[in-house]
């Protein structure tokens, strides 16, 4: 194993520049406000010097627990909202501070609560077509392209004219993918899109997005701290902890021999795939860390068995294990 300082691979991973989406030493820290004057006490580094790329076609899967920085990751990625510092590139150019029109739509987001995502006013249709409208699509051009999507998403014309609260909770979900595909994106955010359905809908909008990826040559980022979803779903995983990236790796490879301590503890939830494997079940991920005051030196430092002295106080570098596989911290 071999440092990130003269690892060709490592900078190769970091800046793939035949990668979909770069994002390049990427932070965003949220001011905490105390007191009458609300003079800032302190951030929340919710994201905290990510760098990664996602290939054209790959399906890289986001996990961690709440509060790692998933969802502000993805919101950076899918320009939601602007990073403190860092870059984002897609498509070879540099989006960070403007994206143009045209790229825009080639970005596009899926929330958890399908319910919230839609206008309980406006009927269906209308809101699948409601990103051409915007871009000054003639309606009746507009109003076929949404029949399209929606039938990709298998949803009937016949509920093009209902209104949300008339469409079960995985219709509503298809719906909001069809939004989402109505502008032929390039790039989904998806996050925890099928957390808040019924286990056996979960499955039908899993393999709707997985049929629709190949079918639309689109490229995911899949946030879920749902092992089982980023098994089924994901090319490659991520793995995220307090605001960092401390381990990635292709899905088989980090499921079959995860290295991080944290990937370690989050597996150990996971049952085995192979019961002659034992499960970690002795590292606990349940010691309580103050957002706005992060432990010094490795992160994980508080809660993790193998921690060293150097861990306390050194901040452990992305090394690179094996081909494809990423890991911060000081074991490797
Ligand atoms: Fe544990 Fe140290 Fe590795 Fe951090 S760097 S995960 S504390 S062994």
């Amino acid at each position: 194993m071999r440092k990130n300082k003269e690892d060709p691979g490592l900078q190769e991973h970091v800046v793939d520049s035949s990668a979909l989406v770069q994002a390049i030493n990427l932070k965003k820290y949220y001011p905490v406000y105390s007191g009458v004057f609300r003079r800032i006490k302190g951030y929340v580094r919710a994201v905290d010097g990510v760098s990664l790329s996602i290939r054209q076609g790959e399906s890289l899967v986001l996990v961690g627990e709440s509060g790692s920085g998933k969802t502000t990751l993805g919101m950076l990625l899918s320009k939601l909202t602007q990073p403190t510092s860092g870059k984002i590139i897609f498509k070879g150019l540099d989006i960070t501070d403007k994206i143009p029109k045209k790229l825009r739509r080639k970005i596009r987001v899926v929330f958890q609560d399908p319910y919230a995502s839609l206008n309980p006013r406006i009927k269906i249709l209308g809101q699948v077509i409601e990103p051409l409208i915007a871009e000054g699509i003639e309606k009746k051009e507009a109003e076929e392209k949404g029949y399209k999507v929606l039938e990709a998403v298998g949803l009937g014309t016949e509920l093009a004219s209902k209104y949300p609260h008339e469409l079960s909770g995985g219709q509503r979900q298809r719906a909001v993918i069809a939004r989402a595909l109505v502008t032929d994106p390039e790039f989904l955010v998806l996050d925890e899109p099928t957390s808040m359905l019924d286990v056996s809908i979960q499955a039908q909008i899993l393999n709707l997005l997985k049929r629709l990826k190949q079918e639309y040559s689109l490229t995911y980022l899949f946030i879920t701290h749902n092992l089982a979803v980023a098994r089924y779903i994901g090319d490659r995983i991520a793995v995220m902890y307090l605001g960092r990236i401390v381990e990635t790796a292709p899905k088989r490879t980090l499921f079959s021999n995860p290295l991080h301590p944290y990937t370690k503890a989050l597996l150990s939830a996971y049952p085995a795939p192979d019961p002659e494997k034992p499960w970690n079940p002795e590292i606990p991920v349940d010691i309580a860390i103050n957002p706005v005051k992060l432990p010094g030196g490795c992160r994980f430092h508080p809660r993790c068995p193998l921690a060293m002295e150097k861990c306390k106080s050194g901040t452990p570098e992305l090394v690179r294990a094996e081909k494809e596989h990423y890991v911060e911290c000081f074991l490797y």
